[in-house]
Formats: structure tokens, sequence, C-alpha cells
């Protein structure tokens, strides 16, 4: 039944009138897929979509209500995100260790001739 799908006023299958919040026909019961015809269909903003996917990769995708997108994209924004801070902090600290290894070369010397 759910490839029988219509979003006119009538069933297709038996004609029955229906109402636009009826999801089965009432007389043969075949169920509707499409939205009710009552739901607002709202113009999606190419620009608005562009804005969001800067703001976070995904959103874009799923005010275009393409979730299927839109959630993998935010997924792999997380992913990338852990990822990258995992990598990110080793190598910060490794900044940090490398900047204090050329300032305290210089001591080193002044210690190596201070022993004599
Ligand atoms: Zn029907």
């Amino acid at each position: 039944m759910q490839d029988e799908a219509w979003n006119g006023e009538a069933c297709h299958r038996c004609g029955n009138d229906m109402r636009p919040e009826d999801r089965y026909c009432h007389r043969c019961g075949v169920e509707r897929t499409y939205a009710p015809a009552s739901r607002p269909v709202i113009a999606k903003s190419a620009a608005a979509a562009v804005i969001l996917s800067i703001m976070l990769p995904g959103l874009g995708h799923l005010y275009a209500e393409d979730r299927g997108t839109g959630i993998m994209l935010i997924l792999a924004t997380v992913a990338l995100t852990v990822l990258g801070l995992l990598l990110l902090v080793p190598l910060a600290v490794l900044l940090v260790v490398w900047l204090w290894a050329m300032l305290d070369a210089a001591r080193a010397t002044e210690r190596f001739h201070a022993r004599g």
C-alpha cells in the first residue's frame, strides 16, 4: 500500500473524498504517504542554506530537508573536530616543549661552561 500515494482531494483507489488531515482513506484504508495538503510549503532560500552551512556543515542540508546528507555532514564535522583536537593538543604540547628546548639550549651551554 505504501507505494500508492496521492496528494489530491480524493482517494486514487476508490475515489473517496479526503480531508487534508486524513492519513488513511476512510473507505478503503489505503495510507496516504504524502504530507497533508494543509501543511504549509515554505520556500527554501539558497542563501539561508549557505549561511547555515557556514555556521555548521550540514545545517544547510537539514534546512533544505536533505536529512541524510545533513546528519552525515554534522557527524563528519564532529568526528573531524574531535580528531583535530586529539592531534592538535599533542602538537601544541610539542611546540611548547620545542620552544623550551630552544630557550634552555642556550642556558645548557652556560651550565656546561660553569662545570668547567
Ligand atoms: Zn480509498
